[in-house]
């Protein structure tokens, strides 16, 4: 009992369903009572109301008898006397009738109350015995009719009895009854009313306890929830438009913010918005080298000196990573851009504390203006990123607005995308293709493939000239499919054909690993040509090879490493990669990059380099191919140091599908085994 009280002060939701069903069960009780009480109340009424009409019936009855009687006897002429005891046998037929039927009902009800009893009493004990004086005067009045019309003389004599019976027996004996029955009609009556009021009052009280223990609770309950409710849903939109790490606005907030006062052009305004982009200098360097806590805690900082440096001259956004931005649609504010990216900077740039490390902060600013730099949200941030790219190509720590010469840059960028759009659906990007081979064994072990836009105009384009273009545009899925296309069916060919390349080795971005379902795209393409995975390798650069945090990459690259692809790591020594980086597991060859292949016969420094690397990857198992060989003496060199495989102009250029081919063709017939040998050929 103690653990059900104490679970209901618990739980306020229980309490309210227990009162509930307590106040249902009260209800209900009462409700049952008052009917049953009223029906009760109703029957009793209709016996009373009935016998009360049979005994007055039964008195009129008794008086009429006598009454007709008398006249009968009166009468002289014979006819008439008999018509009048005709109406005497009537009644006393009606009066026998109607007695038989009262005496049946009071023995009945004679156990029922205490007034059934006193009426049961009246009509069978002494000294009423209203049953038998009923009966004598209906005996007295029968022997008088038999007498009447034969010896009126002698039914006189009855006459007298009949008379003394109905006026002072029946009657009294009536009276009696009706007085009994009169006073238990008001005793019940009282009764009900008694009951009906205990009822209301009860009801009343259980009105109140409803109230108290019910509504009132409720209503709380109901309060609290919609309080919770509407907590939760600010949260949630909250959570919706901020950015968590700092508390400002976020991305989707910045963008509508900025189409909501494009969509409201008013031409009376020369200048109705401007943004303000905004880029941490070399934040990367700072998470890098002090770790993420205190990047968040630099990021915070820097979004606090941003709101004090604006107060309410805009709102301050957090775009993703460094990058922050400012709305300004303040007409005041406005006419001062200069002057707020001045103080923005004043603010921003110098040692942040805050974080355990105090680092110096350089921020760029590029400014772009509604309706002159860009009619919609997205109009103006490629201008507010191009002008902030220019800040930081001219020193970084300062700003610069959105200008002519920065349009033209943008026109340019949006023609070379459409540019790279149309070359894609023409599959003006065609692959070239260049040998590697092993100077120790003499065998070709691979072929790389590289890519190259046949431009209508510009003529024929190096990867340089447009990839970066083509990532930024998000075009890279569809260049990497193209150029895998052709070069797995011309890698088929050469398989079917007998000529052996090796594997055929594809080089891929880190927009490629993004690319959901990438690797299965790869065996999907190889599997139409009837290539299979192991005659392909993958090359990633050294960034994309040790960036452990990135997740899907490292997946991508180690589902293609599952299907027999080997993965090798491009232009290795050009970033910060050592050779203890690498995965082992991952990665079966390295592609020492060609600024220290370049002139490493005639440089110490590059040689000593080229060496440990070699020997490291020796050590952990990992193969080695030095890239972009030009000469013999690099070569030799390499040899020296134990490297045995190259690609490069000296074995081979890159070459198109045809020309290469005759030249694996022409490799494998002269069957040259020496690097010398090969150079002199080539
Ligand atoms: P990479 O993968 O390191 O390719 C080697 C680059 O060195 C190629 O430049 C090749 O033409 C060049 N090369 C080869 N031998 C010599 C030589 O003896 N001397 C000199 N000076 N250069 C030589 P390319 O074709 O311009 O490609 C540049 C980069 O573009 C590639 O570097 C690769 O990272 C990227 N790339 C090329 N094709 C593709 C592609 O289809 N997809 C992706 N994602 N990247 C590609
Ligand atoms: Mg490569
Ligand atoms: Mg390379």
């Amino acid at each position: 009992m103690n653990a059900i009280i104490s679970g209901l002060r618990k739980d306020p939701e229980k309490r309210i369903r227990v009162a509930y069903r307590l106040a249902l069960l009260a209800m209900a009780a009462l409700l049952g009572t008052s009917y049953f009480a009223l029906n009760a109340a109703l029957d009793r009424g209709r016996n009373y109301a009935i016998t009360f009409k049979d005994i007055n019936n039964e008195r009129m009855l008794s008086q009429r008898i006598v009454l007709l009687s008398q006249h009968a006897l009166g009468e002289k002429v014979p006819a008439h006397r008999a018509s009048v005891l005709k109406l005497v046998d009537k009644s006393l037929s009606d009066l026998e009738q109607i007695h038989n039927q009262l005496v049946e009902l009071v023995n009945d009800q004679r156990d029922k109350n205490d007034a059934s009893r006193r009426v049961y009493d009246v009509f069978f004990t002494w000294p009423s015995q209203l049953d038998f004086q009923i009966r004598s005067l209906i005996n007295n009045t029968r022997q008088f009719e038999k007498l009447a019309v034969t010896a009126p003389d002698i039914a006189a004599i009855y006459l007298g009895p009949m008379e003394e019976i109905a006026s002072s027996k029946v009657l009294p004996a009536m009276d009696e009854v009706t007085d009994i029955y009169r006073q238990q009609t008001g005793s019940s009556v009282a009764l009900f009313e008694r009951i009906h009021l205990a009822i209301l009052i009860l009801s009343l009280c259980l009105l109140g306890l409803v109230g108290m223990f019910l509504f009132r609770p409720l209503a709380r309950q109901i309060g609290q929830s919609n309080r919770e409710l509407v907590a939760a849903r600010d949260e949630m939109q909250f959570a919706a438009t901020h950015d968590g790490l700092t508390g400002l606005a976020n991305r989707d907030y910045a963008i509508s913010e900025i189409q909501n006062a494009t969509g409201r052009r008013d031409d009376n305004l020369q200048l109705a918005m401007a943004i303000l982009l905004l880029d941490l200098d070399d934040f990367k360097t700072i998470n890098d080298s002090f770790g993420h806590l205190n990047g968040d805690k630099l990021l915070r900082s820097v979004a606090d000196r941003l709101n004090s440096a604006i107060g309410d001259d805009g709102v301050t956004c957090r775009m993703g990573g460094d990058e922050f931005l400012i709305v300004v649609k303040d007409q005041a504010a406005l006419a001062e851009l200069t002057t707020i990216a001045r103080r923005v900077l004043n603010r921003l740039n110098g040692a942040v504390s805050g974080s355990k490390v105090s680092t110096n902060v350089k921020t760029s600013i590029g400014i772009a203006r509604y309706p002159t730099d860009g009619s919609n949200a997205e109009e103006l941030l490629a201008a507010a990123d191009l002008a902030l790219y220019a800040a930081k190509k001219s020193g970084k720590g300062t700003f610069r607005f959105f200008n002519e010469d920065l349009q033209k840059q943008l026109n340019d960028t949006r023609a070379l995308e459409q540019d790279i759009d149309n070359a894609i659906a023409e599959r003006q990007f065609k692959p070239v293709f260049q040998p590697q081979i092993n100077t120790a064994t003499g065998l070709i072990t691979g072929v790389e493939v590289l890519v190259r836009w046949h431009h209508p105009e510009r003529g024929v384009l190096r990867p340089a000239e447009f990839l970066s273009a083509a990532a930024s545009f998000g075009r890279m899925p569809d260049i990497t499919r193209l150029v895998l296309d052709q070069a797995f069916q011309t890698a088929a060919e050469w398989q079917s054909n007998g000529i052996e390349f090796g594997r055929i080795g594809v080089n891929f971005s880190a927009h490629d690993l993004m690319w959901n379902g990438f690797f299965r795209s790869i065996a999907q393409t190889a599997d139409q040509h009837g290539l299979t995975c192991d005659r392909i390798s993958v090359e990633v650069v050294e960034s994309v090879a040790i960036d452990n945090d990135d997740a899907q990459s490292a997946l991508a690259l180690y589902e293609l490493r599952r299907l027999g692809i080997q993965i090798e790591v491009d232009d290795f020594g050009t970033g910060f990669a050592s050779l203890s980086h690498l995965n082992r597991d991952l990665f079966d060859r390295v592609k020492i990059d060609r600024q220290f292949v370049s002139g490493i016969d005639r440089c110490d420094r590059v040689r000593i380099i080229v060496d440990s690397i070699i020997r490291l990857a020796s050590a952990l198992n990992i193969k080695v191919i030095a890239e972009g060989v030009e000469t013999q003496d690099e070569i030799d060199t390499l040899m020296e140091l134990g490297c045995v495989e190259f690609q490069g102009n000296a074995i081979a250029p890159p070459m198109p599908a045809d020309v290469a081919r005759d030249w694996l063709l022409a490799y494998r017939r002269t069957g040259l085994t020496t690097i010398a040998e090969i150079a002199d050929a080539g």
